[in-house]
């Protein structure tokens, strides 16, 4: 060995990465290939301070193939972590090349002479050039870049060595340095792989979190406070210079007929059945612009735009209709619905527009239910209402 200080030196700084790299993994929660990016590392620390401690022929034959096959272990690594990619190649093609190559890089050495160097050249420069090639074919998208980093630090720390071919003493220091500098980026890979992966569980937990705060868990349609927040802005968006003139809009207070019934006599499985098909028609009726939501218990409510009253109630009937002639599909009785109905004049008018609703809907049930009754004006104190229009099959 020429210069026994560049694999020590490469050995000490390969064994800080491979600590380093250990430490963080303990920190934080243990991702699989893991074991295998420390194992590459530590390899290759091993052979460089074999390399140092005994820089002579045996030492070189010993350390070389150490340093040569660390980048087929971390390809390894790097498959177990991306396992939910597809990758061209099926994983175990990985572990024939690993052996056939490990054979090769050890058998060179041991069969001596210029044969055997340029066995053990062959060996690495074939599990380098498999593992660049299936790197740059594996898994796209936002793991692409720091795989594609990896992919050039093997090249790098591979096609120098493994074309000067032999693993001699006097090309240990080499082989060391590009080994290092491989080792370096793998390093800085694996590290931006695991950021990358809580961000992306960091994100991934907010959508759900939001999901959870937006969504009714039964009817999968907006929860009331999601509907107020989609309806303000969908107010605000139609109004005018500031407020001043809007296009017509209605909202729609909806209530199911004699609900506990359901709940009392067939279950309260069969109560969500019926809430979960009174939301999904709903749903299938609405106009583009158009909101629905889950206001509470068996309530619902429809914010419906650029619509006036028989607009609405046209539309009440058409969803009452739909919920009445899939009852029996569901395992339901024929359900009646109950509709109050209230013309909304802009954002700042929704939370009085449903109170109107509201006091629309106590009146269609006042009259006998399965009827649309309309809000049309006189104030909170003496309201008055629209005749009741009966819906569906069920008359008032
Ligand atoms: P009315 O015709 O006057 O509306 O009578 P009703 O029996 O429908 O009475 P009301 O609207 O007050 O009943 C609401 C019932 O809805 C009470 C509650 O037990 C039931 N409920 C509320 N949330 C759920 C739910 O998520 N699932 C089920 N199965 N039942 C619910
Ligand atoms: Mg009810």
């Amino acid at each position: 060995m020429d210069d026994p200080a560049i694999p020590a030196f490469a050995c000490a700084t390969l064994t800080l990465i491979a600590g380093a790299l250990t430490a963080f993994g303990l920190r934080r929660e243990r991702m699989s290939g893991w074991r295998g990016w420390v194992a590459a590392i530590a390899l290759v620390a091993l052979g460089c301070g074999i390399a140092a401690a005994s820089p002579d022929a045996v030492g070189a034959a010993v350390a070389g193939p150490l340093l040569l096959q660390w980048p087929l272990l971390a390809l390894l690594a790097m498959r177990r972590f991306h396992a939910r990619h597809r990758w061209p190649l099926s994983a175990g093609i990985d572990l024939i090349v690993l052996a056939l190559t490990g054979t090769g890089a050890v058998a060179g050495p041991l069969a001596g002479g210029s044969g055997g160097a340029w066995l053990t050249a062959a060996s690495s420069l074939a599990a380098h050039l498999y593992a660049v090639a299936l790197l740059f074919m594996g898994p796209g998208g936002r793991a692409a870049t720091p795989l594609q980093a990896l992919a050039a630090a093997i090249a790098l720390a591979g096609f120098g060595p493994g074309l000067a071919g032999l693993p001699t003493p006097a090309d240990l220091p080499l082989r060391a340095c590009a080994a290092t500098l491989g080792a370096v980026v793998l390093a800085f890979v694996v590290l931006t792989l695991a950021t990358e992966r809580t961000e992306r569980r960091l994100r991934d937990s907010q959508q759900r979190l939001r999901t959870l705060a937006n969504l009714d868990a039964l009817t999968q349609i907006p929860n009331r406070r999601r509907f107020t927040e989609l309806a303000q802005r969908a107010l605000r968006s139609t109004e005018v210079g500031g407020g001043g003139r809007h296009t017509a809009a209605m909202v729609l207070l909806i209530d199911i007929d004699h609900f506990k019934q359901i709940n009392d006599h067939l279950g309260h499985a069969a109560g969500d059945r019926a809430l979960r098909l009174v939301a999904s028609s709903m749903i299938e009726h609405l106009r583009g612009a158009d909101l629905a939501g889950r206001h509470g218990g068996d309530e619902f409510v429809l914010l419906l735009r650029c619509a006036g009253t028989d607009e609405a109630v046209g539309i009440a009937d058409r969803i009452v209709g739909a919920i009445q002639s899939r009852c029996a599909e569901h395992q339901l009785p024929r359900l009646g619905l109950s509709f109050g109905l209230a013309h909304v004049e802009g954002a700042a008018d929704l939370d009085a527009a449903l109170q109107r609703a509201d006091q629309a809907l106590y009146e269609a049930k006042r009259q006998g239910r399965g009827c649309a009754v309309a809000e049309i004006g006189g104030g909170e104190s003496a309201a008055s209402f629209s005749a009741s229009r009966p819906l569906g099959l069920t008359a008032c």
